[in-house]
């Protein structure tokens, strides 16, 4: 039930984009109260309260983190060796304002890992073919990432997983080091819940991306 990336299963990093709740075991799943925000907290299985934040961080093993998605991408974040796992909901005001540089400098921080330490693959969103955005949008996108500008942006619509993938090239991670499932959840409804396809979202209705620490 959950689609996974290459560039993750290489290394042996647990993760999982899909429909469905993770199988019920030990491990138990870490998520937070999800505001459009661009808070990064760190969690730990003890956990306590669920946080309000878009971006969950853990390095205590075998520990899942997961974010909720419709049609906004969701960005997961390991270290090579599997330690360090992260888990980012980005919409576009996330993804314009700065959650994944946020999710990065944490793991840089707190974790003392460097760009190249570092794998990151995007999930099913909405894609360029369909995610139809506001000319105040664009203009954001274009006056704070001017490079990205025209190349990827078309006729009113946002290319979310480009412009995160630009991103991650300006802060330095190696291309080949990030990932994209790079399918449109409103182009597959046979696949993927869509807040703009169907009109509600809510858990246990959308996609939970999840990544999981090694021990
Ligand atoms: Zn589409």
């Amino acid at each position: 039930m959950f689609l996974r990336h290459p560039l993750f299963s290489s290394y042996g990093i647990e993760h999982g984009f899909g429909l469905v709740s993770p199988p019920n075991n030990s491990e138990r799943l870490v998520t937070a109260r999800q505001v459009h925000g661009l808070d990064v907290v760190r969690v730990d299985p003890e956990g306590g309260e669920r946080p309000e934040a878009d971006g969950l961080w853990t390095d205590s093993p075998r520990t899942r983190v997961g974010v909720w998605t419709a049609d906004c991408l969701p960005v997961l974040f390991s270290d090579r060796r599997g330690r360090v796992a992260c888990a980012v909901h980005a919409g576009w005001r996330g993804a314009v304002r700065g959650i994944v540089h946020e999710a990065l400098a944490r793991l840089k921080d707190e974790q003392g890992l460097v760009s190249s330490d570092l794998l990151v693959v995007l999930g099913p969103s909405a894609g360029r073919c369909c995610y139809q955005v506001g000319q105040e949008v664009l203009s954001e996108v274009s006056s704070r990432y001017p490079g990205f500008r025209g190349r990827e942006t078309i006729d009113g619509h946002l290319d979310l997983p480009a412009l995160v993938l630009h991103q991650l090239g300006n802060e330095g991670i190696p291309a080949g080091q990030t990932g994209s499932i790079d399918l449109c959840t409103i182009c597959h409804p046979e696949l993927f819940f869509s807040h703009r396809r169907q009109g509600i979202l809510r858990e246990g209705r959308s996609m939970i991306n999840w990544i999981q620490t090694s021990s």
